[in-house]
């Protein structure tokens, strides 16, 4: 293997889709564009305004909120309303119902509390129809049916310093308070467009693969097939983890697919299986969801581990690192001498997963411009057993352009190279908004004490404790993992854990009849100097092909420095925050 050579083609790949606009080539969806956000599944149920006071809201009805709320019920605090702009529980797999929608990450590790649902994952993989049911299971078990506003999103959050309580505004005229708001509004969430010119001119159908739109392509997320797609020309513009896991589907049911390419992504083996239950019945005994977790974090993040329960793609990299560093003499493990080795690893992955390339797809050129050139890590990677595959049908055709991207949409097709692709359909896996501000995506400003905006305290990057406690916002928290574990990998280990902190938090203000509860500013501080003393971003490297984990390739400046996790890792975290927990003591935290 030449390394510099690789080293070379990488940048040289990375360079050809440099662009200074960043986040700014994509397209707000909103104004004449707003009915892509529309909900095609749940139609809106009229309501009168609220106008009273809970202890506790939740704003958003996704994984974060409902594990957040949950985990307050279990700790005896019945008073819960969670606010969720869905038509129904689940955040992301209430919207993205697109054919073949399935985790990426496994279900043992990926749902959360399958302990306390006792259910069993049908799948290592398990799809979206099983997630959103199980979204819906946990609202049920923990009675969060029972206070939810759907449909409803917050427009202004207002800290009333004299009530010590929040003045909560939505877009369906509510206006009530809580003494406390818990923020679970996710990280991927606002669906985004492509800056394309002609984009709005398209005289076909078109749609965002969030908000699939089934009365038009038959079929439904369970997997029947698209028959309103018979005979269509169908276009996906992306090639990101929702379209590699939607082109099979579209290209069994399409008379012809055109996928758009600008960056191909990788695509390593899934291996997906059935759950076997008399396994599962081995392994459910008490306690296992959190062994899971901590074993999978544990592999994943180079915390120490004797076997590894997961045994997949995610953990296959770490465990590489792993055995290439165990053949160094103790005394060469050098940081630098692990990050070669780190390297090294990377190289024989990639080239494996471009080796598929070539091993799968029939046509040379079509297998050639599916080769992604770029370390693992620098965009999301996808796995997937039928992806590549799907090239191999003559009515799929691969439209790489070159990293350059789509040259313009006109009203009856798509443009790359000067070439027009006539199509009926255009669907945008384009993604979600992530570079953009927590306000913009939130869809609301957070005022805290004296007036100030999360947005301005925010200004020069994101400053909290634990990623949950922000100064001059008592009684709010959030659900994310920044600044806490910021465990990529497996978002919900990072919720769960979180959720477990605050329920504890909000308890003993409640029990000891405290108001407020709020970070200092030195915790707070102490906190950042911390996370600035580590060895900085993960993910996101300017080295990288441009993507939303390095900011499309755009210097953030500073704030990249506080996009940060504990510097120990995401198992130090976790084990340090469960000390900070068990000790009562809530250091950083004031209760008054
Ligand atoms: P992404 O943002 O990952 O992908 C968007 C795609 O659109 C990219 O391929 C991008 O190309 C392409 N694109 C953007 N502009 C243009 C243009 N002008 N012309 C042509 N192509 C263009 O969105 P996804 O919805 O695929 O995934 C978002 C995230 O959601 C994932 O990274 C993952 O975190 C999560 N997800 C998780 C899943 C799971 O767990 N199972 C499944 C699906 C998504 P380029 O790469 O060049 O920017």
């Amino acid at each position: 293997m030449d390394k510099d050579a690789l080293r070379r083609k990488y940048l040289a790949e990375r360079d050809k889709r440099l662009r200074t606009d960043g986040n700014e080539q994509y397209v707000r969806v909103a104004g004449q564009l707003a009915h892509y956000l529309d909900d095609p599944y749940t139609a809106r149920a009229e309501r009168e305004p609220k106008t009273d006071h809970r202890t506790v809201v939740c704003i958003g009805g996704g994984f974060a909120g409902l594990v957040a709320a949950a985990r307050l019920r279990e700790a005896g605090i019945a008073d819960v309303r969670i606010i969720e702009k869905g038509g129904d529980f689940g955040g992301t797999w209430y919207w993205n119902r697109y054919p073949g929608a399935q985790c990426d990450t496994a279900s043992f590790v990926y749902m959360p509390l399958l302990e306390e649902t006792g259910h069993m994952p049908t799948e290592k993989y398990a799809h979206a129809p099983e997630i959103l049911e199980h979204c819906q299971r946990i609202g049920k078990q923990f009675g969060l049916y029972d206070d939810v506003l759907f449909h409803t999103e917050v427009v202004d959050l207002r800290w009333d310093s004299g009530k010590s309580q929040w003045i909560i505004r939505t877009n369906r005229d509510d206006v009530f308070t809580a003494q406390f708001v818990v923020m679970g509004t996710g990280p991927l969430h606002v669906p985004k467009l492509p800056g394309i010119p002609g984009l709005e001119s398209f005289r076909g159908h078109s749609f965002h693969t969030s908000r699939w739109d089934y009365d038009y392509t038959g079929g439904d997320p369970a997997g029947a097939p698209m028959d309103g797609l018979a005979g269509k020309r169908v276009a996906v513009i992306g090639t990101g983890a929702t379209s590699v896991q939607c082109v099979p589907r579209l290209a069994r049911a399409a008379g012809d697919l055109y996928v758009f390419q600008r960056t191909p992504s990788s695509v390593d083996v899934r291996d997906n299986h059935p759950t076997d239950p008399e396994w599962f019945a081995q392994v459910a005994t008490a306690g296992w969801q959190q062994r899971w977790l901590d074993n999978f974090t544990a592999n994943q993040t180079g915390g120490h581990a004797e076997e590894d329960l997961v045994m997949d793609g995610w953990t296959d990299l770490a465990r590489r690192v792993r055995a290439k560093a165990r053949t160094l003499a103790p005394q060469d493990r050098t940081t630098a001498a692990v990050m070669k080795a780190f390297e090294d690893s990377d190289f024989e992955k990639m080239d494996e997963i471009r080796a598929r390339v070539d091993a799968v797809v029939e046509d040379a050129d079509t297998a050639q411009n599916l080769k992604a050139w770029y370390r693992q890590l620098c965009k999301r990677p996808c796995f997937h057993d039928e992806y590549l595959q799907a090239y191999n049908n003559p009515h799929t055709h691969l439209i790489d352009t070159d990293g350059k991207g789509v040259e313009r949409i006109t009203e009856t097709g798509v443009v790359v190279a000067g070439r027009e692709y006539e199509v009926d359909c255009i669907i945008y896996a384009s993604g979600f908004e992530v570079g953009t501000s927590y306000a913009r995506r939130a869809g609301y400003e957070v005022i805290g004490r004296d007036g100030v905006t999360l947005s301005d305290y925010w200004a020069d990057g994101m400053r909290t404790l634990h990623g949950i406690h922000m100064h001059g916002f008592p009684n709010a928290f959030m659900v994310q993992p920044t600044q806490g574990a910021n465990l990529i990998s497996n978002i919900p280990h990072n919720i769960v854990d979180s959720a477990r902190t605050i329920a504890v938090a909000v308890k003993h203000a409640l029990d000891g009849g405290f108001g407020e509860i709020e970070v200092t500013r030195p915790a707070e501080q102490a906190w950042i100097d911390l996370l600035l003393a580590g060895p900085g971003r993960v993910l996101g490297s300017p080295d990288c092909t441009p993507g939303y984990y390095n900011n499309e390739g755009v210097d953030e400046g500073p704030q990249a420095r506080l996009r940060v996790g504990y510097p120990a890792g995401p198992t130090a975290y976790f084990e340090y925050i469960d000390s900070w927990r068990e000790s009562g003591d809530f250091a950083g935290l004031e209760f008054r």
